[in-house]
């Protein structure tokens, strides 16, 4: 394995941290990629990885990825992640909880932590009862999926307005892959406004559910891709945009919320040159983290909810200055980011 600076994914972390706790078998990586724009935050994935370097490589992904969206969020936060390796049994007990509590307490509010993938928001309550550094309890907020959907359904309006100039989602014909906690909130906004909706999950029978209910149609997960639509949203995975998918895709844009679309970051390219409007992830993604950040600061409703409705602002700015210049709306973004995280 490479030195962890000689890692692709280091991009200058201010600090990479690696816990080991023999009593509880507690690994982790608490990754700060900046504290540019306040404390590292950022989210605790707990899953079971190949080998410790695909962990920290994912730390370090994604908490690049969580100072960019913090930073064009306009949040007064940088970017951070931890990652629990679990272990073969997948079993979280307490003891290992609380040693990682005190691993995150131990870096004295540098970096503040939230749920992510593998963590409950009972996990979260755990947590607080041993370090402070924590956000997206159920008085701050709580679940963020549904704020996520809620931006990610306004940067879908935002997607139809700037490639088909329409104001109206009226019969515009969306397909959704993933249909969960985003997803599906997203598929309910879309069917409230006239939408024509088809809708896939692994989880078959919760797409055809769903489906029923709001009057779509449900496809088999392996051919959401391949759906003659307006626009792909991507609910479920990262990386699912490959030179290949983005080949076959047969839309006019692409806005989900999923994590990390771009399989390598150059399908931004592609996208651009079979004149697919895209909108990035960590832009178009950013409702829930609005709300778990603000509530600390003790923002109310009507303050989040801003934060929230300027996401399709934000995407705008980005496709102009894409339009205008020719650079891809992932390589705007990015610039726009590492902007405002002093680099
Ligand atoms: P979720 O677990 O509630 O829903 C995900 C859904 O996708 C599930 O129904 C699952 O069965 C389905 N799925 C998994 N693999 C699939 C595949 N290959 N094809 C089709 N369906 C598949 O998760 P969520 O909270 O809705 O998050 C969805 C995505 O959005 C993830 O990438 C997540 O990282 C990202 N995201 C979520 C939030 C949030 O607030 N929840 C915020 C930012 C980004």
């Amino acid at each position: 394995m490479p030195a962890i600076w000689d890692l692709p994914d280091f991009d200058s972390h201010e600090a990479v941290h690696v816990f080991d706790d023999r009593a509880t078998g507690l690994r982790a990586v608490i990754a700060v990629h900046s504290t540019f724009l306040g404390p590292a935050a950022g989210g605790t994935r707990f899953w079971h990885y190949g080998d410790s370097q695909a962990a920290i490589i994912d730390a370090l992904r994604l908490s690049r990825g969580m100072s960019y969206k913090n930073a064009m969020a306009g949040l007064s936060a940088g970017g951070g992640k931890a990652v629990i390796l679990a272990n073969p049994q997948r079993i979280k007990a307490q003891a290992m909880l609380d040693a990682f509590a005190r691993a995150v307490d131990s870096l004295g509010g540098k970096y503040i932590t939230a749920q992510d993938v593998g963590m409950s928001e009972a996990d979260m309550v755990s947590l607080s009862k041993v370090t402070s550094h924590v956000a997206g309890l159920p008085e701050q907020g709580g679940d963020p999926g549904p704020y996520t959907a809620r931006g990610v359904y306004l940067g879908v309006k935002a997607a139809a307005q700037h490639a088909f100039g329409t104001d109206s989602l009226s019969g515009v014909h969306v397909a959704i892959q993933g249909v969960g906690s985003v997803g599906g909130g997203l598929a309910r906004y879309l069917a409230e406004q006239g939408a024509k909706l088809t809708l896939a999950d692994v989880n078959a029978q919760r797409a055809t559910d769903l489906a029923v209910e709001l009057g779509g149609t449900s496809v088999p997960a392996d051919e959401i891709m391949n759906i003659d639509a307006d626009i792909f949203s991507p609910c479920a995975l990262g990386a699912i945009l490959t030179e290949a998918s983005v080949r076959a895709l047969k839309v006019r844009a692409v806005a989900g919320g999923a994590n990390n679309q771009l399989a390598t970051g150059s399908e931004g390219r592609i996208l651009a040159d079979r004149g697919i409007l895209y909108a990035p992830d960590y832009v178009i993604n950013a409702g829930g983290i609005i709300n778990v950040l603000r509530h600390i600061e003790n923002a109310d409703d009507a303050q989040i909810n801003r934060g929230i409705d300027a996401i399709p602002e934000r995407l705008s700015a980005i496709w102009s200055e894409s339009d205008s210049t020719g650079h891809t709306p992932a390589e705007v973004a990015d610039n726009m980011a590492q902007k405002l995280i002093g680099r």
